[in-house]
């Protein structure tokens, strides 16, 4: 069995429709897969439809922005129930935070000379839930970037005029959110946040206070030890372990379906919480 429990599917951010996603999934050997778009269930339906088709279990699933400690953290929900009402009205709230704040980009750029940065991004998200990696797009359609890295370092990462802050909720709201709607509360990526032990540890401990019960071990390539300390982390704080690609994007092989499967022996696979 290889469990693939984080992707994306251009209801969010990533570039295959959910059809596609769960066919590569399929194709990559993957016999559980999660989508979890941001802040968003659309792709949902779809994806069931097209796992039917391929014989591969899919799990409801999403992916929500919060905050803790000012820092910006990602909380997936696995086996949501997408019709839940307390989720439906916190995606409901999310999507228009983020519609507020790609307005406020729009204008920045704007202002910075850049044309029609707004619109342009509108165009490529289509029915998505407008975000940065759009507006990057944009900009290296235009030939503002050479490239999305380029884009962020230049316009839209951390401290750059495109980095427009607004109210996330916090750890503890997402959290009740995905408990409300049946789900299966995951710590995403933590090594991504770039936090001390001592922070994680933190984190990880308010986490689980507010209802948290799963972290992701492994998430896309990582090096051997971070999944060890992962796995230690997991089991100090009583949680349960997941994996997952974090896929957006075909052939990029550090974040490909299905390649990130293999959780280390000591661990509490998540997928007990529903087997
Ligand atoms: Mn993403
Ligand atoms: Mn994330
Ligand atoms: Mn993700």
């Amino acid at each position: 069995m290889i469990y693939d429990l984080h992707t994306h599917s251009n209801a969010s951010d990533g570039i295959l429709s959910p059809e596609a996603l769960v066919s590569r999934a399929k194709q990559r050997g993957v016999t559980h897969l999660a989508l979890t778009d941001h802040d968003t269930v659309q792709g949902l339906q779809s994806a069931r439809q097209q796992a039917a088709l391929e014989d591969l279990v899919l799990i409801d699933g999403i992916e929500l922005s919060c905050v803790w400690a000012g820092r910006g953290i990602h909380v997936v929900g696995l086996n949501i129930d997408p019709e839940s009402a307390e989720l439906q009205s916190a995606i409901a709230a999310q999507k228009e935070a983020r519609e507020m704040r790609a307005i406020e980009i729009g204008r920045r750029l704007e202002k910075a000379g850049i044309r029609g940065a707004l619109e342009g991004a509108q165009k490529l998200a289509g029915e998505a839930v407008l975000g940065r990696p759009h507006f990057a797009r944009f900009l290296v359609a235009e030939g503002h970037v050479n490239n999305i890295a380029g884009a962020f370092k230049q316009y839209l990462g951390a401290g750059k005029l495109g980095d427009v802050k607004h109210r996330w909720p916090d750890i503890a709201e997402v959290t009740a959110i995905i408990v409300q709607a049946g789900g299966v509360p995951v710590l995403a990526h933590p090594a991504k946040y770039e936090l001390t032990r001592t922070k994680l540890r933190e984190l990880l401990a308010e986490f689980k206070a507010c209802g948290g019960l799963a972290v992701e071990v492994i998430s896309g390539q990582q090096p051997p030890n971070e999944t060890e300390t992962m796995a230690g982390m997991a089991n100090l704080f009583g949680l349960h372990a997941s994996c997952g690609s974090d896929f957006h994007v075909p052939d990029q092989p550090w974040q490909e379906l299905g390649g990130f499967s293999d959780l280390p022996s000591g661990c509490t696979p998540v997928w007990q919480l529903w087997h």
